[in-house]
């Protein structure tokens, strides 16, 4: 999706992938091999005017190994350090003043002991390196869950938190350019199911003036700690209108992909402008859109374009259990137009939407 961004502005794109069946391979070289195999990365980066990432699980001691020796690596490889960690995220947060739910690293038995005391219930013990989708997580309800998480995750550094009883989850997608310069997309309200996004709307209905700025408030912070140029995505909880940090995403991210229609720019399209020190271009949304992510299995394309205002995207990728393998953008002029547009999208395969 960013190749396809950048193709019309004149860019090139080489790409890096283990899979030799990765869909990007359609639009420019594809360089096969572990993201951190220091010759395929000498290879996909040699004479390359800026490297980027789009997956937070590229070992950042390869990203800065690229960025010493070659092309600038945009977003900075300490983006990776931060959000590879939740322990550092957490801290990272903390000291800037940025709301989380209450957290305390485990490394043994008796720090979670100690910490579900402190935290009270319920918690939820997460690795700190490596989760995703909800993996590597467990929730401790009472004192009795706790052997069983142990079990589970124990022997690797742990972190719990306090389980929040958030209203929903938004994020805010922010980009910030190499200048200095930032902008931010409307908040974003997400839908989880099985811990896997499965839809987005964009702009978050009700969302009031002051909640919005806190967003751009508190993503700004990250943006200008960090250091960041391109694209940070901040998952958050809505917590009575107060906004807590679940976690970042130094990328584009899935609840961004509706900005490819429903937004004046596309996440993608600012990601490049701001690693290409080129100006940022409007963040604002066109309308209401709903993004539904098909998980697992494609719909027909006919059924989907069928429904006005739908766009579909397929990545062209083998279909399994949890994979997202495509994603549908409902544009509308309104909210009830909105519903009633993805209303009927419900029954198509892959877009099984929760309520
Ligand atoms: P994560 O992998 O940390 O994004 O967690 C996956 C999902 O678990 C989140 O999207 C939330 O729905 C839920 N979750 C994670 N941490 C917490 C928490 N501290 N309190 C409540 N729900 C949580």
């Amino acid at each position: 999706m960013l190749a396809l961004a950048g193709i019309p502005l004149g860019l090139r794109f080489r790409f890096l992938d283990p899979s030799p069946d990765a869909t990007a391979g359609a639009l420019g070289p594809l360089v096969v091999g572990a993201l951190g195999d220091e010759d395929a990365l000498a290879h996909v980066t040699e004479g390359a005017t800026v490297v980027t990432y789009e997956w937070e699980g590229v070992p950042a001691a390869a990203a800065r190994l690229v960025g010493a020796t070659g092309p600038p690596v945009l977003p900075p490889p300490v983006a990776l350090d931060v959000a590879q960690d939740r322990l550092r995220e957490k801290e990272l947060c903390r000291r800037l003043g940025i709301g989380t739910p209450e957290f305390a690293p485990v490394d043994d038995r008796t720090d979670l002991d100690r910490a579900v005391k402190e935290l009270g219930w319920p918690g939820v013990l997460k690795t700190r390196r490596g989760g995703y989708d909800g993996k590597g997580q467990v929730v401790l309800r009472d004192p009795s869950d706790v052997d069983r998480a142990w079990a589970d995750l124990g022997g690797v550094p742990l972190i719990v938190e306090a389980h929040v009883p958030f209203d929903r989850e938004l994020s805010v997608l922010a980009v910030r350019g190499r200048d200095g310069a930032s902008a931010y997309w409307p908040l974003v309200e997400n839908h989880h199911a099985g811990g896997i996004l499965r839809r987005s709307v964009a702009p978050a209905p009700g969302v009031s003036q002051a909640l919005q700025e806190a967003g751009e408030r508190l993503a700004g912070k990250l943006l200008d700690a960090l250091q960041y140029v391109g694209v940070l995505a901040v998952e958050l909880f809505d917590v009575g209108g107060q906004l807590l940090v679940n976690e970042l995403a130094p990328r584009v991210h899935n609840s961004g992909h509706w900005t490819i229609e429903g937004a004046v720019t596309s996440q993608f399209e600012n990601h490049l402008r701001a690693i290409m020190d080129w100006p940022l271009a409007s963040t604002a949304a066109v309308g209401v859109s709903a993004m539904v992510n098909c998980v697992g299995a494609l719909p027909d394309p006919r059924a989907v374009l069928a429904v006005p205002g739908a766009h579909f995207h397929d990545y062209a990728k083998a279909p399994g259990p949890g994979r997202k393998v495509g994603h549908i953008t409902v544009t509308a002029g309104d909210a009830a137009e909105l519903d009633a547009r993805t209303t009927q999208l419900v029954g198509l395969p892959g877009t099984d939407v929760p309520a």
